[in-house]
């Protein structure tokens, strides 16, 4: 360990109160220096040569001694080009973690006093894309796969069809009795050519894939994954019998969406309120929600920063339904 790794705070990583929070981040200084430490653990290295000495500049940057170009621990994360203080950014991710069941772009706004809604609505976004890290572990093991509908009953429609509702489809770690990591996407149908990319794309090659009798699963063998389908209808057992862990990851993003989102996610963002709810299903048992801020954190200075435009635009891949 070099001597800049060495923790300030007597070896613990992240505030465990709110008290501890406002100690540890008093100053905008304070928040820079915890930002670095958190970017480069091991210490700075240069993006350029690779050099592990720098200086600080007055403005708070840091110039390699080596090759004399500066860098600033914001540059390529989600902070990067902001023009509000990193103590506001931090009080609102302590916020956002400290919600067990999520926040609006109104609560945000409210208890940070921000002028503007489009600032908090924007800042949601920003840390909400953070949530899950892009490269991230496929599941493996034995895992259940289904979908599920959000948008409300629709009358007259029967079985899989759906003429107004977000279709998404979980995937669920089987963990012994309990449910390991999940995954979920929102899908433009439940045919093979929508469900079979999701599988692969969360799912380890060669993985044991349980799902219902639906016919589209059937494509996952041929494609190299070891499929167990199972016939509810045939098997006179319910849904939430045959697949207990989708089906309950499936009620608890139906209650999440509807009690904090009132059910009015537009369809082209579903995907990040998705990545959100994942995150904190992951971490639904941890008491710890300090280390819940620490993770996000830690995520935001590893993610590439994202324009407003793109924000706004939502993921354009997959029709809008809603
Ligand atoms: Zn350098």
């Amino acid at each position: 360990m070099t001597e800049n790794a060495v923790h300030p705070f007597g070896g613990v990583d992240y505030p465990r109160t709110l008290k501890e929070f406002d100690e540890w981040f008093h100053s905008e200084a304070a928040c820079a220096d915890f930002l670095r430490r958190v970017r480069w653990p091991e210490g700075f290295r240069c993006p350029v040569c690779g050099k592990t000495v720098a200086w600080m500049t007055a403005r708070g940057q840091l110039r390699c001694a080596g090759c004399q170009r500066q860098t600033s621990a914001t540059a390529g994360t989600v902070f990067e080009g902001t023009r509000k203080p990193l103590r506001l950014w931090f009080q609102a991710m302590w916020y956002v973690t400290n919600q067990k069941h999520g926040v609006s772009a109104l609560g945000v706004q409210r208890i940070l006093g921000l002028g503007s809604y489009q600032t908090a609505w924007t800042w949601l976004h920003k840390l909400r894309r953070t949530m899950v890290r892009p490269g991230r572990d496929l599941l493996n093991g034995e895992v259940e796969v289904d979908e599920t509908y959000l948008g409300g009953r629709e009358v007259g429609v029967t079985g899989r069809e759906t003429n107004k509702k977000s279709i998404v489809a979980i995937a669920a770690e089987i963990r012994g009795r309990g449910t390991g990591r999940i995954r979920m996407a929102r899908i433009k149908d439940v045919s093979s050519e929508s469900l079979v990319p999701f599988v692969q794309t969360a799912v380890c090659h060669g993985a044991t894939i349980r799902t219902d009798g639906w016919r589209a699963y059937n494509a996952l063998t041929g494609v190299g994954f070891d499929h167990q389908p199972k016939a509810i209808s045939a098997s006179r057992d319910p849904a939430h019998i045959v697949m207990p862990r989708v089906h309950r990851v499936a009620g608890l993003l139906d209650r999440w969406w509807l009690g904090i989102h009132h059910g009015a996610i537009r369809a082209a963002q579903l995907d990040y309120y998705l990545d959100e709810f994942t995150f904190r299903f992951h971490r639904r048992q941890s008491q710890a929600r300090g280390l819940l801020f620490y993770r996000l954190l830690q995520h935001a200075v590893q993610q590439e920063p994202v324009p407003y435009k793109r924000l706004a635009g939502g993921t354009p891949d997959v029709p809008i339904q809603i």
